[in-house]
């Protein structure tokens, strides 16, 4: 069992009672008392706040570890030493389940004795010793784990360590997985975010998650509500799926919230994860090495956005796997599959998307594109996929752009035309696309072509999806122009990915709703 465990950070009793109880309402199943955060702390103090949680859960069985961390591992306060551990040993009297000391502080002879003493007349309460590195991976992560072990053979070791690239997790990983008994290794940060969401696949004795993000006791923690809710933690086991979203940025996409509410709608043991690789080639090529060499990761799928496209076709590539030709052309994957017997394919599904939602817009198929003007607004990576895509289905594709030489040189690669934005007021096409980021969220009063240039005839889709109706599609929509939306695209790509991840398709309804809920409430 990996318990989700809530930290009570409280000031004093009262606050804590608080915290206690909306934690057990927040589904905690386990909590740890940090009573280096309270003011003027006594030893009297552990056995009420003991007793709060007992009133709380109210005959529910919500284990409890007490912690008086040392300033210099990162406590709150900076308490005596002597102090901190009478609170431990009082906390081992009182009924707690678990008690955490530093591994650091065990070692010195006196400490060592007064916790042993204390554990040796409780038959439950079990001794966590734990080591923290707030500036980096430990020089020997596994050799502290053994030196831990051989201490105090059954205490449960627990080291704790920043992750300055997501690549650091793997040594957490792979001393969980290798553990042979019950442990404790989770990363800090927002690249170690997923050391606590995996934690319970690799069987963790624990992952911590804040009450709300306020609460958090130490850096990357995710709120219990997000682990529940947007990271499956209650189906989570040591089978299920893994698939991602490797981007830099991550932190902002919306792909695993709908991936993993179409996973839960269908009741698959799979989950999707943010993946924040930093870098360039180097580190996404080495990310991917890291999780192949671990088949036991169960890592079946990718997202890959920015800016690691141009990356994850070369890595495929150069792992002789297979690659759908129109992305290799537009030199871009979005998509990596990792089949099961070790062989990698990578597709791109941006442009499927953006012409599926083109064709449902305006009612046609991917046929009558032969010969339709179209605008594209825009000559960066959509665009590129957008302009391959219409190309190739025989469109006669005009590219605008404010940097007219990246117009000119898009179009000398896919045989069409270019021009500058000022030729938008003489506009001549039956379909118009806007592949910038002009009229997105927060300069939502910017537009791209001028109203003017609009007509009835035309069909008008923005690729912006934040706000889902831009100034664009207002104007557009004025004029009695059809009217397509960047969410359609942004769905279809998504349930094109969907298909390719599980080989079902998954409910494009369910994902629109999933979009549109962030989008209203981050306005
Ligand atoms: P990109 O590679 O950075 O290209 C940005 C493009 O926008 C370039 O052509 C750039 O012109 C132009 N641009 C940016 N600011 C401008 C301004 N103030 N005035 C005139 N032109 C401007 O970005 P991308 O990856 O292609 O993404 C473009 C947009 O697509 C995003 O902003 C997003 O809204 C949308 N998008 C939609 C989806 C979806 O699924 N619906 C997915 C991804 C992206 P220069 O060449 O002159 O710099």
């Amino acid at each position: 069992m990996t318990y989700l465990t809530i930290p009570i950070s409280a000031k004093d009793l009262a606050q804590a009672r608080r915290q206690i109880a909306r934690a057990v309402d927040g589904g905690a199943e386990m909590l740890e008392l940090r009573t280096d955060y309270l003011t003027g702390l006594m030893v009297e103090r552990v056995r009420e706040l003991l007793a709060a949680v007992r009133a709380a859960a109210a005959g529910a069985s919500v284990p409890v570890i007490v912690t008086c961390r040392d300033k210099a591992e990162g406590g709150a306060k900076d308490y005596r030493e002597t102090l901190r551990m009478e609170v431990l040993a009082a906390a081992v009297a009182a009924g707690a389940d678990f008690i955490d000391c530093e591994y650091a502080n065990f070692r010195r002879a006196d400490n060592e004795r007064r916790i042993r003493t204390a554990l040796s007349a409780s038959s439950k309460a079990r001794l966590i010793l734990s080591a923290h590195d707030f500036s980096g991976p430990f020089p020997d992560a596994r050799r502290l784990c053994q030196d831990i072990r051989k201490a105090c053979p059954e205490a449960v070791p627990k080291l704790v360590y920043k992750a300055n690239h997501i690549n650091d997790c793997f040594e957490a990983f792979d001393l969980l997985h290798g553990a042979g008994g019950d442990c404790i290794v989770l990363c800090m940060g927002e690249a170690g975010l997923i050391s606590r969401i995996l934690a319970k696949k690799l069987g963790g004795l624990v992952t911590f998650a804040s009450i709300d993000a306020q609460a958090a006791t130490a850096p990357g923690q995710v709120t219990a509500e997000q682990l529940k809710g947007l990271y499956r933690h209650d189906r989570i086991d040591e089978k299920t799926e893994l698939f991602g979203v490797i981007a830099d940025p991550v932190a902002h996409s919306l792909s695993p919230a709908i991936h993993n509410a179409c996973f839960g709608e269908q009741g698959m043991n799979k989950l999707y994860l943010p993946l924040l690789v930093q870098g360039g080639q180097r580190e996404f090529d080495s990310f991917m090495d890291n999780v192949l060499a671990r088949g036991w990761l169960d890592f079946r799928g990718f997202s890959v956005t920015i800016p690691h496209k141009r990356s994850a076709l070369d890595y495929v590539r150069a792992k002789g796997g297979y690659v759908e030709p129109l992305a290799e052309k537009i030199g871009a994957a979005n998509t990596i599959i990792a089949n099961s017997d070790g062989t990698l394919a990578a597709y791109n599904t941006d442009y499927a998307g953006a012409l599926d939602a083109v064709t449902a817009g305006m009612g046609i198929g991917r046929a009558d594109f032969e010969a339709m003007p179209v605008a594209v607004v825009g000559a960066g990576g959509v665009s590129r996929a957008i302009v391959a895509g219409l190309t190739d289905a025989g469109a006669k594709v005009r590219i605008y752009n404010r940097t007219v030489e990246k117009a000119e040189r898009l179009a000398a690669e896919f045989e069409c035309e270019f021009a500058p934005l000022d030729d938008l007021r003489n506009l001549d096409a039956k379909l118009v696309i806007n592949c910038t980021s002009i009229g997105m969220h927060p300069k939502v009063e910017a537009t791209p072509v001028p109203k003017q240039s609009l007509k009835a005839d035309m069909a008008v889709f923005d690729t912006v999806y934040n706000p889902a109706e831009t100034l664009l599609l207002k104007h557009a929509a004025a004029k009695h122009a059809k009217t397509i939306d960047g969410i359609s695209m942004f769905v279809n790509q998504a349930m094109a990915q969907f298909r390719l991840f599980t080989g079902t398709d998954g409910s494009a309804k369910l994902m629109r709703q999933v979009v549109l809920g962030f989008l209203i409430s981050h306005r």
